[in-house]
């Protein structure tokens, strides 16, 4: 199914301080031709979110989380709860990482808390998925990507906006990326698996493609069916490259 309006999410990761802050502005300043049915979000670091609402009010650009604790509140110490989120600014929260599920070993069980924890607060959720170089030259890829999105998804999305985000764990921040026949062959599988585990309501949730987007190659993974938008890490960073991404969608 090809989606019309497309979301294009950045994530600056572990990267700004309030100088960057000015790549918001310049984005914002500069978003006014890119089409109407376009979505843009941006997910600053945990400490940037208050400011990163105040140079974004009343602007087109929605404002997100890079994760957020399972728990409401609590002896956790470093998290950030997804009501937090919600205080500071946020309506869009990036759940399963792969660096979360690499570096911090989440599950999927974790994921799929996390996910019933921001629906409970009105965050859409932006689930990521996303099998490694070994799994996908194992021919696997398909099955990893499916089981993660049928475990890390929750009951309550078939009620709610969500997306998932198919990125490959081997072309994040790497400069490779699949081919586009192997990005339609993964977005179908990914497609299917929402269906299974959320039924037909799984159908209008777009589902993004993360790892590598570049102002180079936006059009053409943004033109790939079922592709309904992408994650950006990288270039998200600097304004200029994120506008050709968006221009691109
Ligand atoms: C990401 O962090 O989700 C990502 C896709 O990074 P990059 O665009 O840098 O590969």
């Amino acid at each position: 199914m090809k989606q019309s309006v497309k979301l294009i999410v950045g994530n600056w990761k572990m990267h700004g301080v309030a100088a960057d802050l000015v790549e918001a502005r310049a984005l914002i300043e500069s978003v006014h031709d890119v089409r109407a049915d376009c979505r843009i979000a941006l997910c600053p670091p945990a400490t940037l979110t208050d400011r990163m609402r105040q140079v974004l009010a009343g602007g087109r650009i929605e404002l997100g989380g890079q994760d957020c604790h399972q728990a409401p509140s609590g002896a956790c110490t470093g998290s950030v709860s997804a009501e937090m989120l919600v205080d500071a600014g946020a309506t869009l929260v990036i759940l399963g990482h792969s660096e979360r599920r690499g570096a911090f070993g989440e599950t999927n069980e974790e994921v799929s808390a996390k996910v019933e924890a921001a629906i409970a607060v009105g965050l859409e959720p932006i689930v990521c998925v996303g099998e490694t170089l070994e799994q996908r030259e194992a021919g696997q890829a398909a099955a990893i990507v499916s089981a993660q999105v049928e475990g890390s998804l929750a009951d309550g999305l078939s009620e709610r906006p969500f997306a998932v985000a198919y990125e490959p764990v081997w072309a994040i921040g790497t400069g490779l990326t699949p081919s586009l026949e192997q990005i339609a062959e993964v977005h179908a599988a990914v497609r299917s698996a929402m269906i299974r585990r959320l039924g037909q309501a799984a159908r209008r949730a777009p589902i993004l493609y993360g790892g590598s987007v570049k102002p180079d190659n936006a059009a053409e993974i943004l033109g790939v069916s079922e592709v309904g938008g992408a994650l950006v890490g990288g270039a998200s960073l600097k304004a200029e490259d994120f506008l050709k991404i968006i221009r691109a969608a």
